[in-house]
């Protein structure tokens, strides 16, 4: 929120325009007043011209308040208290002039200035106001002495003071709510603009969690992702504790109700019967049950998913609550989609498309990563590089395809030996490149050679069931950073190794163990 914490603050230029009915019931009570001063001078009354006075007098009060909120507003804040106060003495002073007869005018005056007073300056200002006015209202009115009137106006002052305290009450609370819906409408189109801008998963996530923060008073809350039957909570919030890696049943569960029928369920009371096909209650994040609860479906081109959030009091959402999930869920729903296409698009541009392992240059920028980390933390890792030996022959023999489906299983092979920490990537044509963080150079010849190995016994065949010859591969190795702290230098060391392999008879791997004795 940017100007309207306190629902009280209006702008300037508010302030200006709410001034200006207030003004002209201003001016046209004072002129009423002159007018009604002249004409019963005309028939002798007493202290008429007095009235005519009051009136002109009330006549420049209000214009210079009106000019002050058109042309200085700030000084309407400045001196607020002296403004309400002498609001009060000129509309009960001027009251006081009037003949009894037409005594409902000063109630309808108070209570309208009342209502000015809350929308201008508040609630606190406005009770200073009603307060002066009904007080000095009762000092001015002509004494009594009988019971009787001495009752009959001590009701009528006490039920303007009522009235008017009702009415201002009234109104304040309608301004309050007025102002939190905008409040709520502002924060929504601000989460709208940011998460609309956002293309990283995680911070459309946190985005959500903020939101979500903000407008729900929520014990839970949790955004779902529909996945192999069952829905991946890639948010889940619960008592002040966040959880990660949750996944629960879509089948059984309030929020598989929400995905199955892509509707919103809205639960105020989770102890009443809760009468839907198929839900038995299912508790995420901790043991402790929920009593109130509201889900809405998130769904796109590419996901299904959920956004719920639920309380441990009953009743503790309104329709308003609903809403207001529904609006970030949707907005929610499409930058995720985008989000995660990106992610997508991102991770596919890292691979070959034929093999889906690194492509070169995604394997290079792994290489330099590494090395920046190995320089930064310790340690070492091995670079190998491998070329399938006389490739050429299995094109011409068999065909590309085949030769392709060659190279599909060797990266599948290859994949299979390494670790997580460690990286496959096609360099080029029948060439590959293995990156093993932390395996010293004896290491790596070790898994240089079970591949070389396990080449030998791959199962290839053709489309038609015929036996492909088995491949070879040449291998070079090369240590970061014993043998060189230089990505480029690695590169072409293992690659002069590799081309090493190929010149002593191919179906081998260069350096040998004796090798790798003295180098760690
Ligand atoms: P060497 O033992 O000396 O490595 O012999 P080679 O025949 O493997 O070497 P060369 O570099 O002369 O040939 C590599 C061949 O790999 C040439 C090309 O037809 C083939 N090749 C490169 N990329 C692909 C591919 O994506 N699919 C298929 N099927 N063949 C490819
Ligand atoms: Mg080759
Ligand atoms: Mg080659």
């Amino acid at each position: 929120m940017k100007n309207r914490q306190n629902p009280s603050n209006v702008t300037q230029a508010e302030t200006s325009r709410l001034a200006r009915p207030a003004t002209l019931l201003g001016l046209f009570f004072f002129v009423i007043l002159f007018f009604y001063g002249l004409w019963q001078n005309n028939y002798g009354m007493k202290n008429a011209l007095t009235m005519s006075a009051i009136g002109v007098a009330g006549i420049s009060y209000t214009l210079f308040l009106y000019y002050l909120s058109a042309a200085h507003p700030a000084c309407l804040t400045r001196w607020q208290a002296l403004i309400i106060i002498s609001n009060a003495a000129a509309i009960t002073i001027s009251l006081a002039a009037l003949p009894v007869y037409i005594q409902i005018i000063p109630h309808l005056v108070i209570i309208l200035v009342s209502v000015v007073t809350v929308i201008i300056w508040g609630r606190n200002q406005a009770l200073i106001f009603i307060v002066s006015a009904t007080t000095l209202q009762a000092i001015l009115s002509p004494p009594t002495l009988s019971p009787l009137g001495l009752w009959t106006q001590f009701f009528s002052h006490f039920s303007l003071f009522l009235e008017a305290i009702i009415l201002s009450e009234i109104t304040h609370r309608l301004i309050q709510a007025l102002y939190a819906r905008i409040e709520r409408l502002e924060n929504l189109n601000d989460f709208a603009r940011r998460i609309g801008a956002s293309l990283e998963k995680e911070e459309v996530i946190s985005l959500v969690n903020s939101a979500l923060q903000e407008a729900l008073a929520a014990d839970t809350y949790y955004l779902g992702i529909l996945e192999n039957g069952q829905i991946r909570l890639d948010l889940l919030y619960d008592d002040g504790e966040f959880f990660t890696g949750t996944v629960v049943n879509a089948e059984g569960t309030l929020s598989g109700w929400v995905v199955r029928n892509r509707q919103p369920l809205f639960i105020p009371d989770l102890r009443q019967d809760v009468d839907l096909e198929g839900v038995s209650l299912v508790i995420a994040g901790k043991e402790q049950t929920s009593l109130s609860w509201m889900g809405i479906p998130m769904i796109t081109a590419h996901l299904t998913g959920i956004l719920a959030v639920a309380s441990y009091e009953p009743n503790a959402f309104d329709r308003t609550d609903m809403e207001l999930l529904e609006n970030l869920g949707q907005q929610a729903a499409l930058s995720l989609d985008n989000a995660y296409h990106h992610e997508e698009v991102e991770k596919q541009s890292r691979l070959d498309s034929l093999t889906h392992v690194y492509n070169h240059g995604y394997f290079l920028t792994l290489l330099e990563q590494s090395a920046a980390t190995i320089r930064a933390s310790g340690g070492g890792m091995s670079l190998v590089m491998m070329d399938i030996d006389y490739f050429k022959q299995y094109n011409d023999s068999y065909g590309h395809l085949v030769g392709d489906k060659v190279l599909v299983e060797l990266t599948r092979l290859l994949s299979s030996y390494i670790k997580a920490t460690d990286s496959v990537g096609r360099w080029g044509g029948e060439e590959f490149a293995l990156l093993l963080m932390g395996a010293n150079g004896l290491q790596a010849l070790q898994i240089a050679e079970r591949i070389r190995e396990k080449v030998n016994s791959l199962n290839l065949q053709t489309e038609d069931g015929r036996q492909i010859a088995l491949p070879t591969v040449s291998q070079g190795v090369a240590l970061f950073p014993a043998e060189t702290g230089d990505i480029i230098k690695l590169v072409d060391l293992a690659d002069q190794r590799l081309y090493l392999a190929k010149e002593r008879g191919r179906n081998q791997i260069e350096p040998g163990e004796d090798h790798w004795k003295h180098i760690q």
